[in-house]
């Protein structure tokens, strides 16, 4: 009754995929499979099973180390495999070891490079995905957004100690002054945290480096001077600063194409390519919100370009439609009300999924800062990304095939910033298998990415940056 079936796993990537061939056979649950995410901000552990796993997990210092206790585990040689496969350059994680603790518990111990917070959460099954239990690893540090971060748990306790004490009405005027403190908070802080933030490199996948010594020291007298965003030289310029978003990544692979292409690994590499565009353009800068394969929530996205001060923030897409016909580009804004077509809610509904697929803790307080965060935006800041979408939509005309002449509006998560000018590009639909092998062709990125850039280089000849800050504060 306990045999399970052996397990293709779909997830490709250049990361950890252990997959157990015999699976382990827990009490009620099979593990069946071990992934391993590296990357410069965190790296996730994945315990992936047929139903809940039983653990627990505790952290231990000197040396500093994780130890999961898998109960109802044995020890087999596919599970012992997983020490060898660590790569040496995870930032976090040096080695795993494991042993068989007690006769019905394994214990993972996974050695630390560094001092680690880990974040624990479970997920139901969701997409291709059965049972989840996630280990991400941030390194242990403390700042100011972590302390607020602490001092509004120690109030949650205290409004969950009062409940049984206090009327009903009392505990909601608190959990009100609560959300209010929050978002007060974030406003007042919103400078200092930002630039606290940007000056941790650990947080950002930043591009900009290599340009130190050429574009950037014409643009600005003092290289020590650039990530000054107001900064203008004396032809009355000022160096912009362009997020690229690469859609999905990890354990999101995005929408997959018939004949198995990730929308996550075609979208990497356009956004490279646009990055090397606007990187060797006098007065760019960019950044990325990831440029390797790993999962980067939603709102973690809209944190690192707004805590880099960027200008502007383009996330691109290959999205997948229900009938193969589906074809061509698109480009999308956030809407105020409802969204301004089926397809265009659908697109997003399907977008905003990311989050369920790659994983998050919706209970960590992170995440609920960042839901105030993104409940900030402005008609004046769509408005302004529509006048960026605008030129982008029409210049990828001219070189590619357009599923939609207008630019279309929704719910997207990711083009939720505040103040940042945000588009989502659709660059092809890779349900479409003449799309999907064309999006395979270095030649046919390299057309979108040189699109989307000129589109972008449009915007800006009308609408420089300053006039941005002039809108938006
Ligand atoms: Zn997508």
């Amino acid at each position: 009754m306990m045999t399970s079936p052996r397990r293709r796993f779909l997830v490709q990537s250049s990361s950890l995929v252990l997959l157990l061939t015999a699976p382990m056979i827990a009490r009620g649950a099979t593990l069946l499979s071990i992934r391993v995410w590296p990357a410069p901000e965190y790296t996730r552990l994945t315990l992936e099973s047929d139903g809940a796993l039983s653990a627990t997990h505790q952290i231990l210092s000197d040396p500093p180390r994780l130890v999961v206790d898998l109960q109802g585990l044995q020890l087999d040689n596919a599970l012992r495999d997983l020490a060898g496969r660590i790569k040496a350059d995870d930032p976090f994680i040096k080695d795993v070891r494991v042993g068989q603790f007690k006769p019905d518990v394994v214990r993972l111990v996974i050695d630390l490079k560094q001092a680690v917070k880990p974040q624990v959460f479970s997920l139901l099954p969701v997409a291709a995905y059965q049972n989840r239990l996630v280990f991400d690893l941030y390194p242990a540090h403390s700042d100011r957004l972590m302390a607020f971060m602490q001092q509004q748990e120690t109030l949650d306790r205290q409004l969950q100690l009062g409940g049984e004490s206090t009327s009903p009405q009392t505990l909601a005027q608190a959990r009100t002054r609560k959300d209010d403190t929050l978002g007060d908070w974030i406003r007042q802080h919103r400078s200092e945290l930002d630039s606290q933030q940007a000056g941790q490199p650990r947080q950002f996948a930043r591009a900009d480096a290599p340009r130190a010594a050429s574009a950037d020291a014409r643009a600005d007298s003092s290289p020590a001077q650039r990530p000054d965003p107001v900064r203008r030289d004396r032809r009355n310029f000022r160096t912009v600063l362009l997020a690229i978003d690469p859609g999905h990544g990890g354990e999101d692979p995005g929408a997959t194409g018939p004949s198995g292409v990730h929308e996550k690994d075609v979208v990497l590499l356009i956004a490279r390519h646009l990055r090397d565009l606007a990187q060797n353009t006098p007065h760019m800068r960019v950044m990325m919100t990831r440029d390797r394969d790993y999962f980067v929530p939603l709102w973690t996205r809209v944190e690192k370009a707004q805590s880099a001060n960027a200008d502007l923030f383009t996330s691109i897409h290959a999205d997948g439609w229900f009938t193969p016909e589906a074809r061509g580009a698109s480009v999308y804004c956030l809407s105020e009300g409802g969204a301004s077509s089926v397809a265009a809610r659908l697109i997003a509904q399907r977008e905003n999924a990311a989050d369920a697929i790659g994983g998050i803790d919706i209970n960590s307080r992170s995440y609920q800062v960042a839901k105030v965060l993104l409940d900030m935006s402005t008609t004046a800041k769509i408005n302004a990304s529509l006048k960026m979408a605008r030129p982008t939509l029409s210049k990828m005309g001219e070189l590619v095939h357009l599923h939609s002449r207008q630019v279309q509006q929704a719910g997207f998560v990711v083009l939720k910033s505040p103040s940042i000018p945000s588009m989502l590009v659709e660059t092809a639909f890779i349900s479409n298998p003449e799309e999907e092998a064309r999006l395979q062709t270095p030649a046919y990125r390299k057309q979108i990415a040189r699109a989307i850039f000129e589109g972008i280089r449009a915007y800006l000849d009308t609408n420089p940056p300053l006039a941005r800050r002039r809108i938006l504060t």
